[in-house]
């Protein structure tokens, strides 16, 4: 493989190791059919698929790097970071990931209380029916739930309507920090990259701080093509990367046929003067 930014790399989605819907090997046989080059999958806060993803991509004949998605809280926001390339067998890491998940269920319980409160009872034990992995409940699966019985049409419409600040279902949560966050990634040899970045309301000051401590703390990377982003945002994401001089990722953020706009593998690619994650990577990437 050549390190050009021509390269159909997907380095975003998820499982439902986490809150996507199909398997580890129903990715990477997805990924390889829509033409992906190079693939990660990226769970939240959870590396528990890394081991089957990268046999399944293998067995694809897929180029493979490890990936996770780290919840951070920066600025009372909360932010994603993608760790790519590391060493899935990283203790300090699998620690760190480990609590990072270990709210989740009280902040679950929180949630179906105040849903309850709104008139919708009964959401834990619902959304516990979409769930796979007990350490990893999110806000998705409340939403396939109040989908499925009916009280909104479509996940998007639950998020409006309920589970986003200053709507009955949110319930503020404290992630993992910044710093910590990237350490645990680049103390297991992989690369930090900034998910989404136009997905944050933050001011221009805000966006600046989250930028200069992330570098500060090592970071190396900023999604800059992805399912979440405008194709404005592209331009003024690579524009950031350049700024800051970090490379630039590509990752559709697919979790659902059912559910997600953008699939696996078709988004435009890099810019073509711009350093590719995958160009840092080059020694881990597995074939
Ligand atoms: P959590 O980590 O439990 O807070 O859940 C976050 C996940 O919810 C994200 O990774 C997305 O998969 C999903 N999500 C967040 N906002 C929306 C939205 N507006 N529409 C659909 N899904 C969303
Ligand atoms: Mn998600
Ligand atoms: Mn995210
Ligand atoms: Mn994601």
């Amino acid at each position: 493989m050549s390190f050009q930014t021509i390269l159909n790399a997907d380095l975003h989605c998820h499982s439902v190791v986490s809150d996507g819907t199909l398997t580890p090997e129903a990715l990477a046989r997805r990924a390889k059919a829509n033409g992906v080059e190079l693939w990660a999958l990226t769970d939240h806060d959870e590396i528990g698929g890394q081991h089957r993803a990268a046999a399944a991509a293998q067995a694809q004949g897929l180029a493979y790097l490890t990936g996770t998605e780290i919840s951070v809280t920066f600025a009372a926001e909360t932010v994603h970071i993608v760790g790519l390339g590391f060493d899935a067998d990283d203790a300090a890491l699998r620690q760190g990931l480990h609590k990072t998940r270990g709210g989740r269920e009280q902040r679950a319980r929180e949630m179906a209380d105040s849903l309850a409160k709104a008139g919708i009872p009964g959401t834990f034990e619902g959304a516990l029916k979409f769930v796979s992995n007990p350490e990893l409940i999110s806000r998705t699966h409340f939403a396939r739930f109040l989908v499925e019985s009916g009280v909104c049409r479509e996940t998007s419409e639950v998020f409006r309507k309920y589970l986003t600040e200053g709507k009955p279902g949110y319930v503020a949560h404290r992630w993992a920090n910044l710093k910590d966050a990237v350490s645990w990634i680049t103390g297991a040899h992989g690369i930090a990259v900034i998910a989404h970045p136009g997905r944050y309301k933050f001011t221009a000051n805000e966006e600046y701080a989250l930028f200069t401590e992330f570098k500060a703390h090592g970071g190396r990377g900023v999604e800059v093509i992805t399912g979440s982003h405008t194709r404005q945002e592209f331009v003024k994401y690579a524009e950031t990367a350049r700024e800051f001089g970090l490379a630039a990722s590509r990752g559709s953020d697919f979790h659902s046929p059912d559910e997600s706009h953008t699939d696996l593998g078709t988004l435009p690619y890099l810019p073509g003067d711009i350093t590719p994650v995958w160009e840092l990577l080059a020694d881990r990437i597995r074939k």
